[in-house]
């Protein structure tokens, strides 16, 4: 019997994670166009200067389906590090471990903050948290009260998502914050405790070769199953037939038409009707320019030394700096190599367009250079080389009513015949690489002798509503 050709666009985890799982239960014959020259996606990894970089911090977390961190082992072995967490908050000019550790805390918390915390907390166990609202900002204060919300919280989400904390949806409260009341924050903070730690608690999976290895690992097995992977190739245009779709797909020397009987899109909803064109009504196109994602820009300054800091990662929620965190990839894998150089990342939220995005790379290494003197952390080797990575569509972008563009575009895109569309910027969904791992194999496991079963992955779209976010 032929088997099922289906067509996956994107080569981020959620497009290998696929191309490996159909290939792994032979249910179909699969070719995943890439736009790029290398996987992974945001999730990916690049070389540069003989340094191993990641697109910003990427971790994997420990709380990764069973079935898909079974697979990343066996395929990584020894390659995948279990390391501890060992990074840094700015709170009220001090720097405070992240995760919270309750000694340090103890030590290293500003006094006015701890008190501000501390009232918050004793007023909330007396009089109860209230009406939480439906906002990011009602729903946090009513949970965390207003100290954490005013120094942490609001702050930092006004930089990464570029709206006030009462322009937010409350889904960014539920989703986005691990320790959203004061319950889960001392579990988070006592579970650090020797005797009250969880295995887990406090590490990460990281592969030795940068995160991106994961996205490879799974495209090598999926090749190895017979996938095809094509890359440098980017999908333009799409259109539906009685057999299914007809594809056409480009790189710079050559353009290649196909049909295949169902196509399974990873790419930005944004992007994937743009390239529908006339096909899309025009009520899902009005829909279209009320979403919208925030951009990132990742500013890498290259070191003559062999460490900046010890620490993985350091956290930056004050207005006045331009940048949220910092992280030094070599100490997620402890590397030694280069000698004598490091890398250090900073991650720049922005919009695509905006003054920050056209800035240039010597610009914002200047800026970042001075956010990290201003925060006693100044850079006193010299900086062999700055450059950047510009990610158009980094977080989906969650305005209050955001929901009702959403919906109308995933209600249309979700009734497209012997099509699919998922991953974190197919269902614009805040998730981690984990979780549109565990999409790809849920969609795997809805395909039965060729045929896609949408009751079952309505089921899984339930379940995907309740992932939480880890940073
Ligand atoms: C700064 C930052 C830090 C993060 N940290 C973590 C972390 O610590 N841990 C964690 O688990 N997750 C983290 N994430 C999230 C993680 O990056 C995503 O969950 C993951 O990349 C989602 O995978 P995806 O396949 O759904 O989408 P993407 O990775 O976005 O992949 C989509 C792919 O589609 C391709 N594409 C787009 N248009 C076309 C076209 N027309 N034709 C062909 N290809 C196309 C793109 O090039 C891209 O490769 C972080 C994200 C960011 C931005």
């Amino acid at each position: 019997m032929m088997k099922t050709r289906i067509a996956i666009l994107g080569g981020g985890p959620a497009g290998v994670g696929a191309a490996y799982k159909l290939r792994q239960l032979d249910a179909a014959e699969v070719v995943l166009f890439e736009q790029n020259d290398h996987l992974g996606g945001n999730a990916g990894t690049f070389e540069k200067n003989g340094h191993v970089l990641d697109y910003g911090s990427h971790r994997l977390h420990p709380v990764t389906e069973p079935e898909v961190l079974h697979d990343i082992q066996s395929f990584l072995g020894e390659d995948l590090l279990d390391r501890p967490r060992h990074g840094r908050i700015r709170l009220r000019g001090r720097w405070v471990h992240f995760p919270l550790k309750p000694m340090d805390l103890v030590f290293h918390l500003n006094p006015g903050f701890a008190l501000g915390a501390a009232g918050d907390m004793v007023k909330k166990t007396i009089f109860g948290k209230g009406d939480e609202g439906e906002t990011f900002g009602s729903i946090l204060r009513a949970n965390l009260g207003a100290t954490i919300c005013d120094d942490f919280y609001f702050p930092y989400a006004r930089k990464i998502w570029g709206l006030a904390p009462e322009e937010m949806a409350g889904i960014q409260a539920r989703r986005r914050v691990s320790a959203g009341s004061f319950g889960k924050l001392l579990k988070k903070v006592f579970g650090q405790v020797p005797g009250f730690k969880a295995k887990m608690s406090g590490r990460f999976y990281y592969p030795r070769h940068g995160f991106g290895a994961i996205t490879q690992a799974y495209a090598d097995q999926a090749e190895k199953l017979g996938a095809e992977i094509a890359l440098r190739t980017q999908v333009r245009n799409l259109e539906q037939n009685e057999g299914g779709w007809q594809i056409r797909a480009a790189n710079e020397d050559a353009s290649r038409e196909e049909q295949f009987d169902q196509v399974w899109s990873t790419i930005p909803l944004t992007t994937l009707t743009k390239i529908l064109g006339d096909q899309v009504p025009e009520d899902v196109v009005a829909a279209r320019e009320n979403i919208s994602y925030r951009a990132m820009i990742l500013v890498y300054l290259d070191l003559e030394t062999h460490q900046f800091t010890e620490f993985d990662a350091h956290y930056f929620p004050e207005a006045n700096l331009l940048l949220t965190r910092l992280s030094e990839t070599k100490n997620y894998a402890v590397r030694s190599e280069p000698k004598g150089r490091t890398v250090i990342c900073a991650e720049v939220p922005c919009l695509v367009g905006d003054e920050t995005w056209n800035s240039d790379d010597a610009t914002l290494g200047k800026r970042i250079e001075a956010d990290l003197r201003h925060c006693d952390l100044e850079v006193t080797c010299k900086i062999a080389e700055v450059w950047t990575r510009r990610l158009p569509q980094a977080y989906p972008l969650y305005p209050v009513g955001y929901e009702e563009p959403f919906e109308k575009l995933d209600a249309w895109v979700s009734k497209l015949p012997n099509f699919l569309s998922y991953g974190r910027q197919g269902l614009f969904a805040h998730d981690n690489t984990h979780h549109a791992l565990f999409m790809a194999y849920s969609a795997a496991k809805c395909l039965r002798d060729g045929q896609f079963d949408r009751e079952k992955w309505l089921e899984y779209r339930e379940i995907f509503s309740h992932h939480v976010v880890e940073d």
